[in-house]
């Protein structure tokens, strides 16, 4: 294990650690996932004695370069150091009541801190004293479970989850995460204890499904968490995507399942989580826009409206930033059967630069959700489909260089309309401006000052008005 300590803040940790005369540990996280050889910034420390006090001497020992943040009512302090945050805490030992995952915390032995760990392959820690530097100790075997590629609690998982509730999200986002297995033993306790999941803040809840949502497989963390019985609790908008109804003999396809190899599929093409949570939201609103019609079969019309507007109210429950990247996913929600409709027809120009307007900077994401969703088990169809987005993406880029659409304010502004006819801001400033980009969009008029400007005085004319200010040709 030494080599893994071979950055020097292990070695000034250390010797501050000996001339305090404290047991000083790296534990959890960061000695998993060194034995799984996968990078971390995130570093433990656990002290038999005071954490702060340690980190104050190593941040002094560190020099200008450290920063320490003390938290006194945790008996915590964190250095950030370059790309390093380090914890430092004392050894402890925890007790919880039923009605909140917050432990009862005191002093306690190295056993103790271990005995606290939600999992075998997060209760390993390293020596960093000078008779144990880079040891392992690995009181539950956490070693053979990562062989066995096995979550697993150290005491009774009955307890395990009940006592926390969140440790049901970790072990399913670990599962997800590493590509490793629950312990069946495990998984029944989970299930058992799924309703207590309701005294774990949405925060917290919903951190691990982002981490779940940007693991390599993201399906394999929802088929968990549908099967344990948490999914209907902590997002049932998305549980309520299961299931098929048969109606004169005819089905419709399960949403739930074709969303999460939607999910998947994107996934092997963007780590970007806003994305992911648009092909997780596309097809939201099928449930409740669903409608059997004798001639057409299932419909599901409208579910990309309705689906977009839902998006603020999932975002709010499952406490989601309500932002900018909201908006992105109401957007691609809303637009996400555009590029499929334009693929089965002739793809005109028109119809290529309303779709860069509307999606402006994001089409080449929506163009990437799109080429998820389609996930039909008949091949020549696949093929088919896919060779016609190729052909918009080819559209698009070929518009794109000649009319420069995304990103695009019509050339002519609200101010120049009203400086041109001398108007204060009025209803007929809109419907100008308006007609100008239906112009340019339809292709009548270029996309250039002179020709807007030119348009707009026509245009005024039809509604009666003149133009009493000429900028054109200025
Ligand atoms: P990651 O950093 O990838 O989110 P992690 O396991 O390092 O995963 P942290 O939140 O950094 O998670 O926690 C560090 C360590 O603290 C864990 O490895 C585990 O030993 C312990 N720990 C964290 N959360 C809990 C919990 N809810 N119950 C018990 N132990 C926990
Ligand atoms: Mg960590």
């Amino acid at each position: 294990m030494k080599s893994f300590l071979g950055h020097p803040v292990f070695s000034i940790i250390s010797e501050v650690a000996e001339s305090m005369q404290l047991r000083t540990f790296v534990i959890g996280g960061f000695v998993r996932d060194i034995t799984l050889n996968r990078n971390s910034k995130d570093i433990d420390i656990v002290v038999l004695g005071n954490g702060i006090d340690l980190a104050l001497n190593v941040a002094k020992k560190i020099g200008p370069n450290a920063k320490v943040n003390v938290f006194k009512n945790f008996g915590t302090a964190m250095i950030r150091y370059n790309e390093w945050e380090v914890e430092f805490v004392g050894a402890r030992k925890e007790s919880y009541r039923s009605d909140s995952r917050k432990p009862i915390v005191e002093d306690g032995t190295i056993e103790d801190d271990y005995s606290r760990r939600d999992f075998t392959i997060n209760a390993m820690a390293i020596g960093l004293n000078n008779d144990n530097f880079g040891e392992l100790f690995d009181p539950f075997d956490g070693l053979g479970d990562i062989d066995r590629a096995i979550i697993k609690t150290p005491l009774d998982p009955e307890i395990t989850f009940s006592d926390d509730p969140l440790r049901m999200m970790r072990a399913i986002r670990f599962a997800a995460q590493l590509n490793f297995k629950i312990d069946p033993i495990c998984f029944k306790a989970i299930k058992k204890n799924a309703e207590r999941i309701k005294i774990v803040s949405g925060e917290r809840i919903v951190e691990e499904l982002n981490k779940i949502i940007l693991s390599p497989i993201p399906s394999d963390g929802f088929i968990l968490l549908d099967e344990s019985g948490l999914l209907p609790i902590i997002f049932p908008q998305f549980s309520n995507l299961k299931g098929i109804e048969i109606v004169e003999g005819k089905g419709h396809k399960d949403n739930f399942y074709h969303t999460l190899e939607v999910l998947d599929r994107i996934s092997f093409h963007t780590n970007n989580l806003w994305l992911r949570w648009a092909a997780l939201l596309h097809d939201i609103a099928k449930p409740i826009t669903k409608k059997y019609l004798p001639n057409e079969g299932w419909t599901f019309h409208g579910h990309e409206f309705v689906g977009s507007k839902m998006v603020k109210s999932i975002f709010r429950d499952l406490k989601l930033p309500l932002n900018e990247k909201m908006k992105y996913v109401e957007k691609l929600v809303l637009l996400h059967l555009r590029p499929i409709v334009l693929s089965e027809e002739i793809v005109t120009d028109s119809a290529i630069r309303r779709l860069l307007s509307d999606a402006q900077e994001d089409i080449d994401d929506l163009m990437t959700l799109c080429e998820a969703d389609v996930t039909s088990k008949n091949p020549e169809k696949v093929k088919k489909y896919l060779s016609r987005f190729q052909l918009v993406r080819e559209k698009l880029k070929e518009i794109e260089a000649k009319d420069k659409i995304r990103n695009w304010q019509p050339p002519v502004s609200g101010e120049e309309i009203m400086e041109a006819f001398n108007l204060t801001p009025c209803k007929n400033v809109g419907i100008i401006k308006e007609a100008i980009r239906e112009a340019i969009l339809e292709g009548e008029i270029q996309n250039n000052f002179d020709d807007a400007y030119q348009f707009m005085i026509d245009f005024g004319k039809t509604l009666g008005m003149e133009i009493v200010n000429n900028k054109k040709g200025n």
